[in-house]
């Protein structure tokens, strides 16, 4: 029997279906089609049984979760069986109606997505015309519905120096939280690295920007903000380590560890059809396969930080090694970590082409400025 803990919090992928094409999105290269979404019985099911495993939070996300006609119904839901719930969201198709339907059924808290601070540059960025314009008049809408916000920020070479703006902005639009997200390496964003990745210069700058802004709006702002892993010398504690804290259920039904880990080949994520969430959590082959300190490598298995950082992230270590159970390069014990070093020496030369994600068909580009 597993000695682990119940999860605090349920990722719940509403749909890979999303109008914007951020080319660092967080979802698979292969994504699930309308056609094969979870229905909405079985969503209350799951909702249910992971207020029963222990959950406390849900955070309805996506793709873009609003192209779900029945996310009221399931926030509704949510509630009822006791999970505090928050919509993460591009807030394109965020309008009045919608937001006063999610509040009546209870939603507590609002994350929106920016791509950047000037509508060009944003639009060019989600791939969607007039896509930052609809994030503003979205933002105001939830602060006027009384609504805490959150401004996500996906920071890279191509947006950072709109930094300072990028916190103007949070403030203006009465956020309470700015988190700045630095790009993760894998899937879309792995394809990308060379019109995404910062250069040490860029970064530098960045973390002074942060540093300032934390000191001046102490009480009015509250600014997330990591060194993204390939400036790191130790990696991050990856979703508080595998299997720990948080769980992933997917459009189609696959129940992860994390948003990312259907990357990750030879795994049998099981699936809400087969078996209920607490028998996934604590029994299943996926969960404990990296789950507490014994399947680790060395420099790992010695290391006084193995159950701080949990060696690192897994996605990361298949993207770079092709080994998910090799200690993340992010880490500058790894024995890998040149793989990192050959990478951020590339973010000095001219950045390439966008790839923007897309469901099926031929990925399309376009010309990158830095
Ligand atoms: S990262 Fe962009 S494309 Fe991906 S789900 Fe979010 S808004 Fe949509
Ligand atoms: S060796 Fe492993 S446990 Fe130690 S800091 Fe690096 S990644 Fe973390």
């Amino acid at each position: 029997m597993s000695q682990a803990q119940p999860p605090l919090a349920l990722l719940a992928e509403m749909s890979h279906r999303c109008p914007l094409r951020c080319p660092y999105c967080s979802n698979p290269l292969e994504l699930d089609r309308g056609s094969r979404e979870l229905d909405t019985a079985t969503w209350r099911r799951v909702l249910s049984e992971a207020a029963a495993l222990g959950v406390l939070q849900v955070h309805f996300s996506g793709g873009e979760p609003l192209v779900r006609r029945d996310l009221a119904e399931l926030v509704r839901h949510a509630s009822e069986v006791g999970l505090y719930s928050n919509l993460i969201t591009s807030a394109v198709l965020l309008d009045r109606a919608r937001l006063g339907e999610l509040a009546a059924a209870g939603l507590e808290h609002v994350q929106i997505s920016f791509q950047d601070t000037e509508a060009a540059s944003a639009d060019r960025i989600a791939g969607m015309a007039e896509a930052h314009e609809k994030k503003l008049a979205a933002a105001a809408l939830v602060r006027e519905a009384g609504l805490p916000l959150t401004v996500n920020a996906v920071m890279h070479r191509q947006n950072l120096e709109h930094l300072p703006e990028m916190i103007e902005m949070a403030v203006r639009l009465g956020a309470g939280r700015l988190e700045v997200a630095h790009v993760q390496y894998y899937g879309w964003a792995l394809i990308n690295r060379r019109a995404l990745l910062p250069t040490k210069g860029q970064l530098d700058r960045a973390t002074s920007v942060v540093e300032e802004a934390r000191a001046r709006l102490k009480g009015v702002l509250t600014i997330d903000y990591v060194v993204p892993d390939y400036y790191a010398r130790r990696p991050k504690s990856c979703m508080g380590g595998w299997g720990r804290q948080f769980l992933n259920i997917s459009p189609a039904g696959k129940v992860l560890p994390c948003h990312a880990a259907e990357s990750l080949p030879g795994f049998d994520f099981p699936s809400v059809h087969e078996a209920n969430l607490a028998e996934i959590w604590y029994r299943s082959e996926a969960f404990n396969r990296f789950r507490g300190t014994a399947w680790m490598p060395e420099p790992c298995a010695s290391c006084e930080r193995r159950e701080i950082d949990w060696g690192g992230c897994r996605c990361q270590a298949f993207a770079l090694t092709g080994d998910a159970a090799r200690t993340d390069p992010a880490c500058a014990l790894s024995p890998d970590r040149d793989v990192l070093t050959a990478a951020r020496d590339d973010a000095e030369a001219p950045p390439s082409d966008f790839v923007y994600r897309q469901i099926g068909g031929a990925p399309t580009k376009t010309t990158a400025t830095s």
